[in-house]
């Protein structure tokens, strides 16, 4: 029996979660103008670029239409081979040219494990014109390989070496070059200015670029970032297993792991922790802006006798301080980091990617999508071979012995001499190259953000400023932007609606460092109206005293 619905497994939200980059603050600094720069070539002259370590498959010129500016299409195919198993790989590269170029190039990072070509496009959201239409050339990735059908099909490319390393970091570096190459035989020039956007896994390609590869880009924004994905990977069974040994069976004698806690058990510890938090940054209105201020412990909500609609079972507060504190390998040695306390978890956005919401025994959260990945991506070596079902990816994933596998997910073998860790993370924080090239890196992420943690990323900043020396030298070049309630990428009860293209290019071309970013809420939320300034860490929003809390202009970016 199926369990998860193969499409469910195969492209989960946070494949899909794509830049994440919604808008408000339209300006006219990056859009095509008068100044526009038209092509040399003819688009399908771009066929002529194909060799022996290149198939271009496809090089068209198309007219507006659906929604894009005229451009040229080209779909590529790097360095096909035939490798572990027999699978098929290659790199693949999706660009667009557009007729009316404004001299820049973006790279979109796609989320999940990469494995589909993507639309070529950067989609800011929001309303916001496509990068395409702003007259940015654009190119995404499948970063070597293509997803199969089925719950193992986003991992099974895991068992190829090559496609490990393609996919943790040299895809960004080939299509970077490629891209660019494209870009000049087309337009008879480089473009004058580099950026990449990503959420997600596009936020841990655009930490890796930084990283390995800083003289390609000159802006990189990198949201909810998952740069530690083989880490959190093995986190999430062990926060998988806790919730489902504290759910109820089900006939079949399967945890209804949606059930661990209702929706009743998350009101009431979202309501607990705004009220815990909620006012500690001068203004009780429903955002936790204190982040680092914010203590509050489950163990106050348990009941004290029967439970009620009003506490929690200690089994309960035991399952929920496991997930938010970090679950910990045999020897205490913490596997991820910690979740900041949010208001944002009583949402859909969270439920679904750590309980799901399936009404028997049937799994669906997200989280348990890392259950393939962990076994064929993660570890090494592999895992035998797992039964292609989604029960079976499951009952691995809330079985594993997670002290064993975190042992793997640092291992070598001769085929593979880098650990996953070595080579999927992204956690170095010598940014040295970066910084002298003069590159800005623009992070943000959502404080309710599930999977990802908001305070892995906020480590990383601290860790980050203590190798370069200094808050404000790190600021010249790097900001982090938390987003209060926003889960993974978007949603939540949040501002969760903004531009930080924009920002970016002010930032690179202008010199004029973000020192706020204007967001905006979405109709979902409490406050459909309400709009505040995103603020650079460790700046925080703060109310000015008067005027409409509901208006951004009325807060400042302050330290607290
Ligand atoms: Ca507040």
């Amino acid at each position: 029996m199926l369990i998860v619905s193969a499409r469910r497994l195969r492209r989960p939200v946070w494949q899909a979660a794509l830049a994440c980059i919604a808008s408000v603050a339209a300006t006219a600094t990056a859009s095509a103008g008068a100044d526009t720069i038209p092509p040399v070539t003819a688009c399908d002259r771009l066929h002529q670029e194909s060799g022996p370590t290149m198939r271009v498959s496809e090089a068209q010129s198309r007219p507006a239409a659906g929604g894009l500016a005229a451009h040229c299409e080209v779909i590529a195919y790097l360095d096909e081979r035939t490798g572990a198993d027999g699978q098929k790989f290659a790199i693949g590269l999706h660009l667009r040219l557009p007729d009316a170029w404004n001299g820049r190039f973006v790279f979109q990072g796609q989320g999940g494990t990469d494995g589909f070509l993507g639309s070529g496009d950067a989609q800011p959201g929001g309303g916001q014109p496509s990068a395409l239409n702003q007259g940015y050339a654009t190119v995404t990735t499948d970063a070597g390989h293509s997803n199969a059908p089925g719950p193992l099909g986003g991992a099974s490319f895991g068992l190829d070496p090559q496609a490990r390393i393609d996919f943790g970091y040299r895809a960004d570096d080939v299509v970077t070059r490629r891209a660019k190459h494209f870009i000049q035989a087309y337009y008879g020039r480089l473009p004058k200015y580099s950026y990449f956007l990503g959420c997600s896994n596009g936020g841990r390609h655009g930490m890796a670029i930084t990283q390995r590869f800083p003289d390609h880009f000159d802006g990189v924004a990198a949201g909810a970032p998952a740069f530690r994905m083989p880490e959190k990977g093995l986190s999430g069974a062990a926060v998988t297993q806790a919730f489902a040994a504290i759910a109820p069976k089900a006939p079949d004698g399967r945890p209804i792991l949606a059930q661990a806690l209702s929706q009743a058990d998350m009101d009431l510890l979202s309501k607990a922790i705004v009220q815990s938090c909620d006012a500690a940054d001068g203004l009780a209105d429903g955002i936790i802006d204190n982040v680092p201020a914010c203590r509050f412990s489950p163990r106050t909500l348990q009941c004290s006798a029967e439970k009620t609609a009003s506490c929690l079972s200690a089994a309960q507060v035991t399952a929920v301080e496991n997930y938010f504190e970090g679950p910990t390998t045999a020897q205490g040695r913490r596997i991820y980091a910690p979740y900041p306390y949010d208001y944002g978890i009583a949402t859909e956005g969270w439920r679904r990617w750590i309980l799901g919401n399936a009404p028997d025994s049937r799994v669906n959260a997200f989280n348990v999508s890392f259950g393939a990945t962990l076994a064929y991506l993660y570890m090494t070596p592999p895992h035998a071979p797992l039964a292609s079902e989604a029960d079976a990816v499951y009952d691995f994933y809330r079985s594993v012995d997670v002290t064993e596998a975190h042992a793997k997910i640092f291992g070598t073998s001769a085929a593979m001499p880098e650990s996953s860790v070595q080579t999927i993370s992204a956690n170095a924080v010598d940014l040295s190259g970066f910084r002298a090239r003069r590159g800005k890196l623009l992070l943000y992420h959502g404080v309710s953000d599930p999977t990802f943690s908001a305070l892995d990323t906020l480590d990383w900043y601290k860790r980050l400023t203590n190798a370069v020396g200094g808050e404000k030298e790190t600021a010249d070049f790097a900001r982090l932007f938390l987003v209060p309630g926003m889960n993974h990428c978007s949603g939540g009860p949040a501002t969760d609606s903004f531009d930080v293209l924009t920002p970016l290019v002010n930032w690179v071309e202008q010199g004029r460092a973000p020192e706020r970013i204007q967001a905006r809420a979405g109709a979902k939320t409490p406050w459909p109206e309400r709009s505040r300034p995103l603020c650079p860490y460790p700046r925080q929003a703060r109310y000015l005293g008067q005027g409409s809390i509901e208006q951004a202009e009325n807060f400042t970016c302050a330290v607290p």
